[in-house]
């Protein structure tokens, strides 16, 4: 009973603080139309009266939309989640490789399907190697530790994605944090950091709530002038960035200068679930005799791999998908400049819709919301005071009446609220 109430309370605080976090029911395949279970209104359940992250309950929690609804907030970049041909390669996989393995992989746990996928994975990326985990937060929870000792230095971005900070939390290394793009504060850890054996550069390659991708360019040519190496983390950039999709190095032109690169099959690459690492063949073997994540978690369910498997092999054999994908964005987010929003980040499909004030971001999402689009408002504490905003994101599954319908939607509401003259 005692703990009972302890924990009431701590949700009671959470909902207090406006951070509570409502889960919506699809009654469908993800992508750009869902159906939502239970139809419209309670489609989220009565569990929370949403203030902040999800500011469509009323006061009893329940919701009043509508159940068919275009969806915006996927990272279904691609739309490869429900892609006919991925979902045939899941069954075929399952059907011949079976449910799973009850195993880790260097117990009895290593199907050619394993294999296949790391050998595809690495050659995708033009690097030596790579290795499977059940997800990108198990691949960077289990690489800083394994590489990094206490004479090794790690120089982080402020705003890493929280795998990021809680893998490096895990190892030993001297911590270092720069402002978040920041040059001039990177070289001055740079600078600080010489003292020790190895310094490790980590940055997310895009960042998730800006839209932004880091400055890659730069922080390769510090990373040699200081004798660093460099890690990214490619989840929202793998299958998409870079004239091949190969991400934010190929963007840069800096794949020869990036050392270690983590991504998940979980958002562009199929949607289903599983991360990876890429990079040296010695740094991957040492992953797999070392990486706690690895060694101690079950191999990746085969029909799993066989849809990152097939993801693959689509953008391989042509990016006329990630195209569609740029030029949607880029309509959206022309259209949406047009219309006088001003839009975070520059051509990434995570589009943030600028707006300020907490309020105006949730009521504007609820409206959205009710006009059948579905967009998520953040504000703080999920970002910076004075910077909410909605963040609408693109995919290559969306038509160009989709993309119109949205920037209707937010034009209206904007004139309604006042966020547009
Ligand atoms: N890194 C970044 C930047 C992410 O956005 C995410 C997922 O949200 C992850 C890592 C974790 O990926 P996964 O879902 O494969 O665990």
């Amino acid at each position: 009973a005692q703990l009972r109430r302890r924990l009431e309370s701590e949700l009671e605080d959470i909902r207090g603080a406006g951070t509570w976090k409502n889960e919506r029911v699809i009654a469908s395949r993800q992508g750009p139309h869902l159906r939502l279970a239970g139809g419209g209104a309670g489609a989220y359940g009565a569990a929370g009266r949403a203030l902040g992250f999800f500011p469509r309950c009323d006061a009893r929690g329940s919701l009043s939309v509508p159940a068919g609804i275009l969806n915006f907030c996927a990272n279904n970049y691609l739309g490869l989640s429900s892609h006919p041909e991925v979902i045939r390669a899941a069954v075929e996989a399952l059907e011949k490789f079976g449910a799973g393995l009850s195993s880790v992989r260097f117990i009895c746990g290593t199907q050619s399907i394993h294999k296949d996928l790391e050998e595809k994975i690495a050659r995708f990326h033009q690097r030596e190697d790579a290795i499977l985990y059940a997800s990108c937060f198990d691949a960077n929870a289990g690489i800083f530790e394994a590489l990094l000792t206490p004479e090794d230095a790690v120089l982080s971005d402020e705003l890493n994605h929280a795998s990021i900070i809680d893998g490096i939390r895990l190892c030993k290394a001297n911590k270092y944090r720069y402002k978040h793009m920041d040059m001039q504060d990177l070289e001055a850890k740079l600078q600080d950091a010489q003292k020790h054996r190895l310094r490790l550069v980590a940055t997310d390659g895009a960042f998730s709530m800006d839209g932004d991708i880091a400055p890659l360019r730069e922080i390769c040519h510090l990373a040699q002038k200081y004798d660093a190496l460099v890690f990214i983390d490619e989840c929202h950039a793998t299958g998409f960035l870079g004239p091949n999709g190969r991400g934010t190095d190929e963007l840069l032109g800096v794949m020869d200068k990036v050392t270690i690169i983590n991504s998940t099959l979980g958002k562009a690459l199929g949607g289903a679930a599983g991360g990876y690492t890429t990079g040296p063949k010695p740094l991957i073997d040492l992953l797999r005799q070392r990486s706690r994540p690895y060694l101690f978690s079950n191999s990746l369910p085969p029909a799993v791999v066989g849809c990152a498997s097939k993801a693959l092999d689509l953008l391989m054999e042509s990016n006329a998908i990630a195209q569609s994908m740029a030029a949607k964005t880029q309509r959206f987010r022309s259209k949406m400049t047009a219309a006088g929003f001003t839009i975070s980040g520059k051509d990434h499909p995570i589009c943030p819709v600028m707006l300020g004030d907490a309020r105006l971001a949730a009521v504007m999402a609820e409206d959205i919301l009710n006009r059948g689009i579905y967009v998520i408002g953040f504000s703080y504490p999920v970002v910076p005071k004075g910077k909410a905003r909605i963040r609408v994101q693109i995919s290559a599954v969306h038509s160009d009446e989709d993309i119109d319908r949205c920037v209707e939607a937010f034009t209206e509401v904007g004139r309604k609220h006042g966020a547009l003259p």
